[in-house]
């Protein structure tokens, strides 16, 4: 994953751009459930809203845990289908945090209502992204469901309200290209902390979709806009805390005028480092 902020960042302030720490070990997307409540077009697990065979029953699943901890796994994005759909998810959460996991969720945002942010923060989860693919029509359209937009949003609200730190994740294709100003200024009028953007997915629906995916200029012309955007973030944040540093010397300044006394006459007024001796 590129971290693009810290890139800009970094050449804002003359460098050096920071190497990413090593690992410990490989970050895992962990698809815990096939279903899904939704049943979007371009679904690489070709989820959809009935029981899968060949879960893994809580017990395989506390199991595969053990392993992931003895390769060495760090952190673990529960995703899916939809992970909020498993009945053990927060026994699943629970025991990987007692390991020492660093735990992410990865969801649709159309259950996340208020009980299940609670449970999440609570879990001790550090982390929810929850996929918004353009704005209302769009994503609506995606996601082949009337009202998933709204939801999700929701989702994304009451998970804030948590405590959680949340993130927005957009696929991008050749339909929802031009959206991703719209949907980027959308998170962060939101507050949302994280804007992850990802490719087309070939697999399960995707790749009878493939058709749909952003082609080379689309996708040229969204990664130009998202870096000039980035950029002009990283500056503006820089002008902002420059102008906060003059306002604070200003106001520092003026309150030490008012609070050095008048010179007798004849004799000059106490320079400003002897005030409070
Ligand atoms: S893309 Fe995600 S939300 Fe859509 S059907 Fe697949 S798992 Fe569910």
């Amino acid at each position: 994953m590129f971290r693009l902020s810290r890139f800009m960042e970094a050449l804002r302030d003359g460098g050096p751009v920071p190497v990413p720490r090593k690992p410990a070990g490989p970050v895992v997307i962990w698809n815990l459930i096939r279903r899904c409540n939704l049943n979007c077009k371009h679904c690489y697990s070709t989820s959809t809203d009935t029981d899968f065979k060949g879960e893994l029953t809580t017990s395989e699943a506390l199991d595969v845990l053990a392993q992931l901890k003895a390769a060495h796994v760090p952190a673990l994005i529960l995703s899916g289908g939809e992970p909020l759909l498993r009945a053990d998810l927060y026994t699943i959460a629970s025991r990987a945090r007692e390991m020492g996991f660093h735990l992410s969720l990865s969801s649709n945002g159309t259950l996340l209502h208020a009980a299940h942010a609670a449970r999440l923060a609570a879990s001790g989860f550090d982390y929810v992204g929850v996929s918004l693919d353009g704005m209302q029509d769009t994503h609506d359209r995606f996601r082949r469901s009337g009202d998933a937009f709204r939801r999700a949003l929701a989702g994304l609200r009451a998970a804030h309200r948590a405590g959680l730190r949340v993130g927005v994740r957009m696929t991008l294709t050749e339909e929802n290209a031009k959206e991703l100003p719209a949907v980027v200024a959308f998170a962060e009028a939101e507050g949302i902390d994280k804007f992850y953007l990802s490719h087309f997915n070939y697999a399960g629906r995707g790749r009878s979709h493939r058709s749909d995916d952003a082609r080379h200029t689309a996708t040229r012309a969204a990664l130009d806009w998202l870096f000039d955007h980035v950029w002009e973030r990283a500056c503006q944040a820089r002008r902002r805390l420059r102008h906060w540093q003059q306002r604070r010397r200003r106001g520092l300044s003026a309150a030490l005028d008012r609070a050095t006394p008048a010179a007798p006459a004849g004799r000059h007024a106490p320079a400003p480092r002897e005030l409070g001796r």
